[in-house]
């Protein structure tokens, strides 16, 4: 996506996070945790780093991705994300993905599963292209 070319969302889309956990819950899926991120979640959680992997993540591409419970739920979510101040880039970066905004009609559906798209702050065009950008390494 660039920064010069329009698309549907050139005034803006509207998004904040109710925490409703619809997208921490159910289907499974992997969850990219980058190397420079693991030391803050650690820490969050007062862990040494060599416990926290062991306990919370699996290896995965270059890095890591968080494990799931049996019903694919992410370890992390308890009646919302219990390491939201240092959630990794995938998750903060949501719902501003490459193939969430591929067209107006894949991010109106989208709202049927996050109740967040619609509400809140309005997002401009450059901060969604910069979220897409941090994103396109999942
Ligand atoms: S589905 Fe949307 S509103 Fe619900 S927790 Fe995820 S980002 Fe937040």
């Amino acid at each position: 996506m660039f920064a010069d070319r329009a698309y549907f969302f050139d005034h803006g889309l509207r998004f904040e996070c109710q925490q409703c956990g619809q997208c921490c819950t159910g289907e499974s899926g992997t969850i990219y945790v980058g190397p420079e991120e693991i030391a803050a979640m650690a820490a969050h959680l007062g862990l040494p780093v060599g416990p926290f992997v062991e306990t919370y993540l699996y290896p995965f591409r270059d890095s890591h991705s968080i494990r799931e419970d049996d019903l694919g739920n992410c370890l992390f979510y308890d009646q919302g994300c219990t390491i939201y101040p240092v959630r990794p880039m995938q998750c903060s970066s949501f719902p501003f993905w490459f193939s969430n905004l591929r067209s107006e009609k894949r991010w109106q559906a989208l709202r049927r599963e996050c109740p967040g798209i619609g509400q809140g702050r309005l997002y401009t065009k450059q901060e969604i292209l910069a979220r897409v950008q941090r994103a396109l390494r999942f």
